[in-house]
């Protein structure tokens, strides 16, 4: 489940559509915000800065990429992003807090399409959070330059298990490659380079060698077999 919190959090009020049209949660490992989407940030500010008690008071709007959705983040106490900037799932937005029509620190999370009250989706079934007084754990913690670091280092696995791993953790593993293949150089799978030329790559040293070549292979999505083969061969 990606919930806006790194760690446990408590669901104290349900997603119940136009009556409530998001999820009240509360931060109990950590009172932090962070995106649960790629994105950029609509609006980073008061709902209504001459009346701090209206609506969402301090909120975060995220337009999703490639989508109409916009993720909401209500109630914050500060705010750590600017309009216009490009988020990632995972960075940090802000702090919960109670501003706007609040009694209590939470974070009001919901999600409309074209930024509509007219369009109100189910956050519980985007965002995978049961809706259900609770308590609970986010499993997407980390963003995805600690995910691709630890996709290098070999922690998630290799090809279609390690899709089905990062996917199962509430990742998004297209995300995860692209920021593998730019750690590590190379472009998108569509560009890769020929197993001829990282074999002759490989012989120039530029992949390090033993278990750290063949996991730098894997993790740019090479064959390391096929390349090793034709490293033997060139050689030969
Ligand atoms: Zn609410």
């Amino acid at each position: 489940m990606k919930g806006p919190y790194k760690g446990k959090f408590k669901v104290t009020q349900e997603f119940k559509g136009s009556a409530h049209d998001g999820l009240d949660l509360v931060g109990l490992t950590d009172k932090k915000i962070y995106s649960t989407v790629n994105g950029t940030v609509e609006r980073a500010g008061w709902e209504n800065s001459q009346n701090k008690k209206q609506g969402f008071g301090l909120y975060v709007r995220i337009k999703q990429s490639d989508s109409v959705d916009r993720y909401y983040f209500g109630h914050l106490s500060e705010i750590a992003v600017k309009t216009g900037q490009t988020v990632k799932a995972g960075d940090l937005l802000g702090t919960e807090g109670s501003t706007g029509n609040s009694t209590g620190s939470h974070c009001h999370y919901c999600v409309r399409g074209n930024a509509s009250k007219a369009e109100i989706k189910d956050v519980c079934a985007i965002s995978g959070i049961p809706n259900k007084i609770g308590t609970y754990e986010s499993s997407a913690q980390k963003n995805v330059s600690e995910l691709a670091e630890e996709v290098i280092k070999g922690i998630w696995g290799n090809g279609e298990e390690r899709r089905k791993k990062l996917s199962e953790a509430g990742y998004d593993p297209d995300t995860v490659q692209q920021e593998v293949n730019r750690l590590l150089g190379t472009k998108s799978n569509s560009t890769k380079k020929s197993v001829e030329t990282v074999a002759k790559e490989v012989i120039a040293g530029k992949w390090g060698n033993g278990s750290e070549r063949k996991q730098r292979l894997t993790a740019a999505g090479y064959d390391y077999n096929a390349v090793q083969q034709t490293v033997n061969r060139l050689l030969k």
